[in-house]
């Protein structure tokens, strides 16, 4: 068999260095000379997993088709290039101990001492060449910064793993910051030379830094860093601040990054296909039109939370050479008198995906603002359940019409959870009610579901099944179906069965669709969502017909 690289990226001096983004560039750099490439991501922090943190801690919880529910840099993984990630591809120290502790209480170790070394390092490792496959190449990107106490046995573990699998085969890369002082004028490394010390400390010696840096970095300052760091003087690479994130694997290519790794590991490949890198760069950086679409949701001081939706309206703006302005509004604020004078200006509205009764009413007003006013309008999850209480509410006559997750005693219990449905992708019948335990109780993961013919969803996706992603406990109520269906609510997305709804639209509208799935995880830059392609396009007409003169400019930007 032949032995497959790795490529470890750590990170110093403070966190948000993009270690992430750089992971993912390296990796479509090395798919675009050919190489079979996968990612992986070891986090730190004791959770098992970051299904249970606040957003605003954390950033978004990105959700695998497995339905494992990870870290947000997977989701730069898979954008970046052509990797399906999964439950072996993110492992926090949460679930590394947990699964040498229940080894440990199964009686595995017979009576031996468990300890960080060998057994939790021996655990990483196994987690790290368990996800191999039969790739040429995997990227091992390390959370948190060195320095950190969490951080310590899963460094241990990939200098362990270069001797394992031999030094040809293995590549330290460091990301650090080089900041520029502007009192001095100067750009300073002494962050750096400490940074690596720290980690020369714990016997990993970097083959590249990657200098994070809001100026290029001289010949001289390479040179410098390379002396003090015991680094190749074309080890050193300049990570320049980019404007669009798409930028980087371009800003790596000119700085060598890629012929460095491959001199390092001793691969030889063809050149690199970078044109639709450039194509895309062009179309993101010089869009022919622009349209603001408003986000009414409840985390907008951090767009981390959204992270994936942000990127999927950035891509399929990009498919209408586009330039997609983001109005995050919260929606407390919608909900106060006069509230709806903050989305009023929107090309078109979005509800996304959400947990928690904060802000519900306003959510449901920015609902019935677009409905009524002829807005385009996609509803994710929480956004498509709201606009089924919205229609109920308001068309149907339900007064008082909710979902049980914010109202247990509604009369109209539209949206519910389902007490037992048959999960045909585990096999299994689920049963759950209010008490079932909160992490194992949700639709999480791929699931197919079936386009009705000539609707707003069959248009977008031009073919009959789909598969989506989910992350959710509650689902529209079939014994609703009908009413609603009398009213004018159109189920345009069903399951295989014919039993769970995925997709809700009015056809009476120029594009309202609700959908009960994430479409934003699989948005791809090169590849937009045909869903957000469709709702990006109905939000240019919009604006076409409301500001008719930008458009005869022809190019407004
Ligand atoms: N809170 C809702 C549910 O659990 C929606 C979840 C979501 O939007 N991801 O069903």
């Amino acid at each position: 068999m032949r032995q497959p690289k790795f490529i470890f990226i750590t990170g110093g001096v403070l966190s948000s260095l993009g270690k992430g983004l750089a992971a993912a560039s390296i990796a479509a750099l090395m798919e675009s000379r050919g190489l079979r490439v996968t990612l992986q991501k070891l986090d730190p922090y004791i959770n098992v997993d970051p299904g249970t943190m606040n957003p605003l801690q954390h950033g978004e919880v990105f959700v695998t088709d497995d339905g494992a529910e990870t870290d947000l840099d997977l989701g730069h993984y898979e954008r970046f290039t052509h990797v399906c990630m999964s439950k072996k591809n993110n492992f926090t120290s949460g679930s590394i101990y947990y699964s040498v502790i229940t080894k440990e209480r199964r009686g595995d170790y017979l009576g031996g001492t468990v300890q960080v070394i060998p057994h939790i390092t021996d655990e990483i490792k196994s987690c790290i060449r368990g996800a191999v496959d039969d790739f040429d190449l995997m990227i091992v990107e390390i959370g948190g910064t060195v320095g950190d106490i969490e951080s310590l046995p899963f460094l241990e573990a990939i200098r362990q793993f270069r001797n394992d699998v031999g030094r040809e085969n293995v590549l330290y890369i460091h990301v650090t910051l080089v900041p520029y002082m502007k009192t001095s004028g100067e750009v300073k490394t002494k962050p750096t030379q400490h940074s690596v010390k720290e980690l020369r400390g714990i016997g990993i010696q970097p083959d590249i830094l990657l200098c994070r840096t809001e100026k290029n970095l001289s010949t001289d300052i390479k040179a410098k860093l390379a002396h003090f760091c015991n680094v190749e003087p074309d080890g050193v690479i300049t990570a320049i601040d980019v404007e669009s994130i798409y930028e980087v694997p371009i800003q790596f290519h000119q700085e060598g990054l890629d012929e460095k790794i491959l001199r390092l590991l001793n691969i030889w490949t063809r050149t690199p296909v970078l044109d639709p890198w450039e194509q895309l760069i062009h179309r993101l950086k010089e869009p022919a039109y622009q349209v603001r679409i408003a986000i009414v949701g409840k985390y907008i001081d951090l767009t981390e939370s959204y992270k994936s939706l942000n990127e999927a309206l950035v891509h399929g703006g990009a498919a209408h050479s586009t330039r997609v302005l983001l109005d995050y509004v919260d929606s407390e604020n919608v909900e106060k008198e006069g509230g709806e004078a903050l989305i009023e200006g929107a090309d078109a509205i979005l509800i996304p995906g959400g947990f928690g009764q904060r802000g519900v009413e306003g959510k449901i007003k920015a609902i019935t603002y677009a409905r009524e006013n002829r807005v385009p309008f996609l509803g994710i999850c929480l956004g498509m359940q709201l606009a089924t209480v919205e229609f109920a509410r308001n068309i149907a006559g339900m007064e008082k019409a909710h979902s049980m997750e914010f109202d247990k005693h509604t009369p109209y219990p539209v949206i519910y959870l389902m007490r037992e449905w048959f999960d045909y992708k585990n096999n299994q019948t689920i049963r759950r009610d209010e008490n079932s335990d909160f992490g194992g109780t949700m639709r999480l993961g791929a699931y197919p579901c079936v386009l009705e013919p000539q609707t707003f969803a069959s248009q977008a996706y031009q073919q009959p099944e789909i598969s989506e992603r989910h992350r959710h406990r509650y689902e529209f109520n079939n014994e609703f179906r009908d009413i609603l269906a009398g009213h004018g609510l159109r189920f345009s997305g069903l399951s295989p069965d014919r039993n769970l709804v995925e997709i809700i639209e009015i056809p009476d509208h120029p594009w309202f669709l609700g959908c009960q799935f994430h479409p934003e995880f699989k948005s791809r830059p090169m590849e937009p969502h045909p869903l957000f392609k469709a709702f990006v396009g109905k939000a240019l007409e919009e604006a076409r017909k409301k500001r008719p003169e930008d458009f005869q400019k022809e190019c407004i930007c």
